[in-house]
């Protein structure tokens, strides 16, 4: 059998790189497809796990749309998959690639694999456009790895038949845990930041962008000010974003503000942070396996296992709610225990499954 991964973004390598390491591992025969949709950030992951192309779409342009990356995508995905014939395509997540990509394989015939199936938060616009493209995946598959019993339900609930869904775990515990296992991660944060206390921070939720991301960044602004404490932002790539946040916190002395880290880098910080405020949806999987508290920094959320599990509050976008729950955060002392969203070893459970292996 022949295994096709393909990504575009900064998550979707950290979440794909796992498995198919895993694969070659296991001496199959795989290769990627990256379509560089964020040429920098993908780029970053790709040396951190040193994984490389065999295909680069390359369809980052300056002023790209998600029409830009859609046609630019199904106009060179398919040339790969007439030529290279594989039996299985594996997408990631819930980007624009991903749905571009599951579409190409299904109009091709190719059965497609959909790693991080069946989230939802049920709402078609929020987070935008990943709820679609979520649901769109999902249609199309043929293999649907859900990382949580929670999401199995959504699938069913909508009609998927229950026996092309897999409970697996997230891979992003795959990740860290190959990182952690692989770092010295106090002493990669001891050359990163001077000081002992600080809370962590990423935004780039493309439904934040706005009024909505002022308010979060005056609400942490005004929390770092009240405590005298630091906040460290990698600031994301995205121009409006940055745009926003060198408007909003550019002068403020509490934040230090940094390009986007390395996956190593980050989560050398997020092990040694106070706790976590974020947009990310990733960051919310990663944080419990280092005992963190994240402040959601969003209107709705396809992860209710991190508020059920304790380790998060959906804080809404307001200043006000985000200042509350920050100082909600600021009292609460958690434990490493079990992540609810993986235990490492779904790398291992997708190649059982696909290859018909036994657990
Ligand atoms: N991340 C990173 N460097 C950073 C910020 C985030 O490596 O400077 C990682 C983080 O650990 C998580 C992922 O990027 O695994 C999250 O990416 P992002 O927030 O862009 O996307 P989302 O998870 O919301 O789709």
């Amino acid at each position: 059998m022949k295994f096709c991964f393909v990504f575009g973004t900064r998550p979707e390598v950290i979440k794909v790189a796992p498995v198919y390491k895993f694969f070659l591992q296991k001496g199959e025969e795989a290769f990627v497809v990256a379509t560089a949709q964020h040429r920098e950030m993908m780029d970053m992951m790709m040396n951190v796990f040193g994984v490389e192309a065999k295909y680069d779409l390359n369809v980052m342009t300056h002023d790209q749309t998600l029409d830009s990356i859609v046609a630019s995508i199904m106009q060179r995905l398919p040339l790969v998959l007439q030529r290279e014939k594989p039996d299985i395509l594996f997408v990631q997540g819930d980007t624009t690639t991903a749905m571009s990509c599951a579409i190409c394989a299904f109009h091709s015939k190719i059965k497609v694999a959909h790693i991080e199936a069946g989230l939802r938060s049920h709402d078609l616009y929020d987070p935008f456009p990943e709820e679609m493209n979520r649901r769109v995946i999902d249609v199309v598959s043929t293999y649907l790895f859900a990382p949580t019993n929670n999401a199995k339900e959504n699938l069913i609930k909508e009609g998927i038949e229950e026996d092309r869904i897999y409970t697996v775990g997230n891979t992003v515990v795959d990740a860290l845990n190959m990182i952690s296992n692989s770092f010295n991660l106090s002493q990669v944060r001891s050359q990163l930041v001077p000081f002992e206390k600080y809370i962590l921070m990423t935004l780039h939720r493309r439904e934040n962008i706005g009024e909505r991301m002022v308010s979060i960044l005056s609400a942490v602004a005004r929390f770092a000010r009240e405590r005298n404490v630091h906040v460290v932002l990698p600031v994301h790539k995205n121009p409006s974003v940055r745009r926003i946040v060198f408007d909003t916190v550019g002068s403020d002395p509490h934040f230090h503000l940094v390009e986007p880290l390395d996956y190593v880098s980050f989560l050398a910080l997020l092990e040694g942070c106070w706790f976590v405020v974020s947009d990310s949806g990733g960051v919310q999987e990663e944080a419990p396996s280092f005992g963190k508290f994240v402040v959601v920094a969003r209107r709705t959320t396809e992860r209710p296992e991190l508020i059920e599990s304790g380790f998060g509050i959906l804080a809404g976008t307001e200043e006000s709610s985000i200042h509350e729950a920050m100082v909600l955060a600021s009292q609460k002392k958690l434990d490493p225990s079990g992540n609810p969203f993986g235990d490492g070893k779904t790398s291992e459970r997708i190649w059982r499954i696909v290859r018909g292996v036994s657990q």
